[in-house]
């Protein structure tokens, strides 16, 4: 097993690309439960209408149940409708509801709209006995208010690229985004990570998209990359992460591989964009 680093203070990392059906939600939970494999108490905040990540985590988010919506909009604090993960005792998650899909126009008229989610995870972390080292947003496919209120809680944000054709269409706006909301919101936030997903090392283009994207961001991708894999697809439907459903699988070995990285490059990763900027 290999030798892990805990970080000292809670590090928020928002899983972010305004392009559906990248991974993000597969890297939210998978790196989630692969980090509270490796001893990490990990807190997974679900931000996408969809559900999706509260679903895989095996957490019930059905329409009455308290969820971030609750803690967006009425102010409930986060503490309230974090439930644990059935999978294991480390892995943590604020639940989305269908109730998540007004959020995006409701947020328009409130105070400090932007802020929402930073105050409540702020409030979340004094009241907790023990602070999660973790806390991952899963975004939805949009660079609305949803997901500036992720950009303006996190210090990093970890972008997944999909292997395919396309994967750096929209990528500009993305980063034009992360530099807007520095600038004007959260001078921490950063990409840190960067994460190719859904790799066949059978195809050509996949290896080229793999090699321009390291080209272009050497420091930020990580060297693990995450195969294609049917395990990876499956496992949701069993409300479980691939790290539960199947643990030996390739997919399960390449984000326990990727949260150690993750882990072991932390500090690092904060230096070396900030000096690039
Ligand atoms: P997003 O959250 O960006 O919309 P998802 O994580 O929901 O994307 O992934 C989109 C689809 O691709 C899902 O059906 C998911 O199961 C599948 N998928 C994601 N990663 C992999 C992978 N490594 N191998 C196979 N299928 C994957
Ligand atoms: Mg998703």
């Amino acid at each position: 097993k290999a030798q892990v680093t805990l970080p000292t203070s809670t590090r928020i990392v928002t899983v972010s690309n305004q392009k559906g059906g990248v991974g993000k939600t597969t890297t939210a939970v998978n790196l989630a439960a692969a980090l509270a494999h490796a001893g990490a108490q990990v807190l997974v905040v679900d931000l996408d209408p969809q559900g999706n990540a509260s679903t895989a985590l095996g957490v019930p988010h059905s329409a009455d149940i308290p969820s971030v919506y609750d803690v967006l909009i009425d102010e409930f604090p986060l503490q309230d409708v974090v439930q644990s993960s059935p999978e294991s005792h480390n892995l943590f998650c604020a639940p989305s509801t269908i109730h998540l899909a007004g959020a995006e126009i409701e947020l328009v008229s409130q105070v400090a709209r932007e802020h929402r989610l930073r105050r409540a995870l702020e409030g979340y972390l004094e009241s907790v006995d023990v602070a999660p080292h973790f806390i991952i947003i899963d975004c939805p496919p949009s660079l609305g208010l949803l997901t500036i209120n992720a950009f303006a809680a996190a210090d990093e944000v970890l972008i997944p690229i999909q292997c395919e054709y396309y994967a750096l269409e929209g990528l500009s706006q993305l980063l034009g985004s992360v530099k807007m909301i520095q600038k004007h919101l959260n001078p921490a936030l950063h990409v840190s990570t960067i994460l190719l997903t859904m790799y066949d090392a059978r195809t050509r283009l996949a290896q080229q998209v793999a090699e321009e994207v390291r080209s272009h961001f050497a420091d930020e991708v990580l060297k693990t990359v995450i195969p294609r894999s049917v395990r990876v697809s499956e496992a949701p439907s069993f409300g479980q992460t691939v790290i539960a459903y199947d643990g030996q699988s390739a997919g399960a070995v390449a984000y326990r591989e990727a949260a150690v990285e993750i882990m072991a490059r932390g500090v690092r990763a904060v230096v070396a964009t900030e000096g690039e900027a």
